[in-house]
């Protein structure tokens, strides 16, 4: 049988709040400079990767704020847990690729609970006079080409699966064998005729994938 590799994006998808978006909005620039951004990426006029500059560059905060708050406030999709433990029963590689940053993605899939999970992420360093600074993994538009892990893995003979929801998924969502999309990214997907499964939760995906593979 053809050997499967599951991506994922992050923040919306494996959470169900944006962390960055809740982080600028509850300490750093707050709502309305978030919903501005919003609105220039929405246009064209601004990238995510230069809106992820400028909502990190607003917090200047200790990074033990964030951990506070996002550990409080923000919750992982409840299927979740489950998904990744048949994903690691069955031996099926599974990639979380994220345009935000792995600080904060540690922070709700920890390592040690779940070595098998790969973790490709941006970066921060948290600093409190300058705002928080990121660094990107590499030059592109969102600071991180998710694409690029997909067609690897493609070139290498994999059947790929694809979880997504936003702005940063589009290209992985155009080459990606199958796609699971929500939010946006199913909108994304309707507009360009591109098949998908439009899902809530992980138990649907998981449901699904039990039922073939
Ligand atoms: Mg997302």
């Amino acid at each position: 049988m053809t050997k499967l590799h599951i991506f994922s994006d992050f923040d919306g998808t494996i959470t169900e709040k944006d962390t960055l978006v809740f982080l600028a909005t509850h300490l750093g620039g707050g709502a309305e400079m978030v919903e501005a951004i919003g609105r220039l990426i929405v246009e064209g006029r601004m990238s995510l990767r230069d809106a992820t500059i400028a909502e990190m560059g607003s917090i200047r905060r200790p990074f033990s704020d964030a951990v506070n708050l996002l550990r409080e406030r923000v919750r992982i999709d409840a299927g979740f847990i489950q998904f990744a433990r048949w994903i690691e029963g069955r031996k099926i590689p599974l990639t979380v690729l994220s345009a935000g940053f792995h600080q904060f993605i540690d922070l709700f899939i920890s390592r040690d609970e779940f070595p098998h999970i790969e973790i490709l992420a941006n970066s921060i360093r948290p600093d409190e006079e300058l705002g928080w600074q990121c660094e990107f993994r590499d030059e592109t538009h969102w600071g991180h080409d998710k694409a690029r892990h997909l067609e690897e893995a493609r070139r290498r003979g994999e059947y790929v699966i694809f979880i997504g929801d936003g702005l940063s998924d589009r290209a992985a969502a155009e080459i990606a064998d199958e796609v699971f999309a929500k939010h946006s990214l199913a909108e994304y997907c309707r507009e360009r005729g591109i098949n998908c499964h439009e899902y809530q939760t992980f138990t649907e995906i998981l449901k699904q994938l039990q039922s073939r593979f």
